[in-house]
């Protein structure tokens, strides 16, 4: 069953089309991430979501029926514009946040106070806003985001601008809300962490919706003629081999496209007789990111073949 059906969704800023007839369906219980560079229309799309903006086709339907003002109160949104009244303390500004949303008493403080220690707070509880460091701002925005329990989580580039240690914090915590059975969406440029934490995922290029659906499924359908190389040594003679289709080489990590499934034996037998030191060689695997250069780069061939003018 779907939590959430976004429909057709277009939005126009003067003459640019920012989101282009964008449709994707969010199940319940999972972990959704709208995808893609920047620019690309992840946060229009979610400010028509969250009503923000109002849509100038499409709409999104809440669990069968057109969403109104009531998803207001089932949704912790974290904005991509991040908002605190920075003279305001620390634990004051999740109370205050928490009442906006029909939530205070003692509870909601304890749990203030669970969330700051998780996030290695707690001794900034009484610290006004403004001192805190931009990372840890944003830390105490998600916590405002969640505290009130709600049903549907829904982060603006939760990641951006947090250390690792900070984004493993917050990846652990979307994790257990997970568990606890709410539907979390989030939009990144990051296809690292889209990939290890969402079971579905829509990605976006330049308005318009080119991969969306389970996760799996679909590195399943991408990877059937992908290796994945990590090596060492030169591999420039793989261009002159007529079973590969392509090679996107990051250094050491290459992704190599076969014409089909059937020739990575030879593949990996090229290498070795190359001298090529082979470190790891997964056939049939493919990364998220190597997906979206394939999807967004077959997109920018079709945008520029459309710009060629026809000469008669
Ligand atoms: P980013 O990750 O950089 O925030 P995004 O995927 O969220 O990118 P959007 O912010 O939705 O992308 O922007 C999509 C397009 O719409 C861009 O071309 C942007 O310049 C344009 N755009 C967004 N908001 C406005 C606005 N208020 N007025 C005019 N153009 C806008």
């Amino acid at each position: 069953m779907n939590a959430l059906e976004v429909k057709n969704l277009v939005k126009y800023f003067d003459k640019v089309k920012a989101v282009d007839d964008v449709s994707f369906d969010v199940p319940e219980g999972s972990i959704f991430g709208l995808i893609g560079r920047n620019g690309a229309g992840k946060t229009t799309t979610i400010r028509m979501m969250m009503n923000i903006y109002t849509p100038d086709n499409g709409e999104v339907i809440l669990r069968g029926d057109k969403v109104d003002g009531s998803f207001k109160n089932k949704v912790g949104y974290l904005p991509e514009e991040r908002g605190l009244y920075k003279k305001m303390k620390v634990l004051d500004t999740l109370m205050f946040f928490a009442e906006l949303k029909g939530k205070s008493g003692r509870d909601i403080e304890k749990k203030a106070k669970k969330y700051l220690e998780q996030f290695d707070l707690k001794d900034r509880m009484l610290s006004k806003v403004e001192d805190l460091s931009k990372g840890n701002q944003q830390k105490i925005q998600f916590i405002a985001t969640i505290l009130h329990d709600p049903e549907f989580i829904i982060l603006d580039e939760p990641f951006s601008g947090l250390d690792p240690i900070n984004t493993n914090l917050l990846k652990e915590i979307i994790l257990e809300k997970k568990k606890e059975g709410k539907v979390i969406i989030f939009s990144t440029h990051l296809m690292d962490f889209a990939e290890k934490m969402c079971d579905h995922i829509a990605m976006i290029d330049k308005g318009k919706i080119i991969l969306d659906g389970s996760l799996s499924q679909a590195k399943k359908k991408f990877a059937q003629k992908n290796v994945s190389l990590n090596y060492e040594g030169d591999i420039s003679f793989l261009n002159s081999l007529p079973f590969i289709e392509s090679i996107n080489d990051f250094g050491n990590n290459t992704q190599i496209q076969l014409k089909d499934a059937s020739y990575s034996q030879d593949l990996l037998k090229a290498l070795v007789e190359k001298n090529v030191t082979v470190k790891q060689f997964n056939a049939n695997d493919i990364s998220l990111h190597e997906i979206f250069v394939q999807l967004a780069g077959k997109l920018e061939g079709e945008v520029l073949t459309a710009e060629v003018p026809n000469v008669q």
